[in-house]
């Protein structure tokens, strides 16, 4: 007997989020097919409920109910610097940390190894809000890994003509450690640390 579409095209929607493979995409669909209805409808409207009110901020890339985002739009935030990281979550972590500035969210970073190119990520918009707002100083925040490093000097090779000072965190994480589970005295440190790229 084959499976029922509508069970395959479940399974399959999963098998297109990140981490899950075919075996859990399999096991997740039976999950919500075993559970009551109620339950598992409550996640079809979390998903469509997160979409249809979160917002990506046109100026940052972070993720809020409106946009540009409340961050953006904070009059008492340091408008001089704009800290680089790689997605919204880790907005967050440095939020926690005490970072006051602005942020430019790459959504990813180069790896070549997983096709991500330089094209794939919000660099051009960076650019042109570099060139169009006369930051004091750009921050890249990226994670100190292989990946973390090659996109942060990818950037400050992108970042040179437009004459403002680049920074990058200091090295006080962790190597391979990921920026959202530091915790938020190490990335504190990070940040003080700071220091100009050459
Ligand atoms: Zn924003």
């Amino acid at each position: 007997m084959k499976r029922p579409a509508a069970l395959e095209a479940l399974s399959e929607a999963l098998t297109r989020l990140p981490g899950i493979g075919a075996v859990t995409s399999e096991r997740l669909a039976y999950h919500l097919l075993s559970v009551p209805k109620t339950e598992a409808l409550l996640l079809a409207d979390a998903i469509r409920r997160a979409r249809e009110e979160i917002l990506l901020c046109s100026r940052c890339g972070n993720l809020d109910h409106v946009d540009p985002c409340g961050i953006c739009e904070d009059p008492e935030r340091d408008r001089g610097i704009v800290l680089v990281v790689e997605g919204p979550r880790e907005v967050l972590s440095f939020e926690a940390a005490g970072f006051r500035g602005l942020y430019h969210v790459l959504h990813g970073r180069i790896a070549p190894l997983e096709g991500v190119q330089e094209k794939d990520l919000e660099i051009q918009k960076l650019i042109d809000r570099v060139k169009a707002s006369g930051y004091r100083e750009i921050c890249l925040a990226m994670a100190p890994d292989l990946e973390g490093e090659a996109t942060a000097d990818w950037l400050r090779q992108a970042l040179s003509e437009t004459q403002t000072s680049i920074t990058r965190i200091a090295r006080g994480i962790p190597a391979g450690a990921s920026i959202t589970q530091v915790q938020k005295s190490i990335l504190a440190d990070a940040l003080e640390g700071r220091r100009g790229m050459s």
